[in-house]
Order: C-alpha cells, then structure tokens, then sequence
C-alpha cells in the first residue's frame, strides 16, 4: 500500500467524510473503481491525509473535521 488514506471526498465546491458523501452521492462513491459524479457533473475525487490546506478541512454536511498532515498558511490568520 503506498496510498496514503483516503479522509473524505470533494464534490460540489466542497469536501465531504466518507460517511456524508456516500449518504449524498451513494455508496459507490466508497468504490474506488467506479466513478460517480456530482451534481455540478464533476467526477468525485478521494481527498488523501498527504494533501496540503490552506483551512483545516471539516465535512460540508457534518461538520466533523477531517484528518490531514498540512496547513499551507501562507498569511496570518
Ligand atoms: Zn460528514
């Protein structure tokens, strides 16, 4: 496995967890060999732990904040 984990799904100009985003979109959004999309028409992507923010991620559904390795913080908050 070099994959990193998957921590949720970005569809519809937002992020969601795993749990969120199979109950909007479906299970099959879980099925990394299928592809689903969203309501914009975009295909669903995986978000992985390894990718950089520039905000601390949290579900657009649940609020539950995802895990993640980086803050790109360029300017002060
Ligand atoms: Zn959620």
């Amino acid at each position: 496995m070099s994959w990193p984990p998957v921590v949720g799904y970005a569809a519809d100009a937002d992020v969601y967890c795993p749990r969120c985003a199979a109950a909007l979109y479906g299970a099959d959004v879980l099925d990394d060999t299928k592809t689903v999309y969203d309501r914009e028409g975009n295909a669903i992507g995986p978000v992985f732990a390894s990718e950089e923010w520039d905000y601390a991620p949290t579900c657009g559904r649940c609020r539950v904040a995802l895990p993640y390795t980086a803050i790109d913080d360029g300017s002060p908050s």
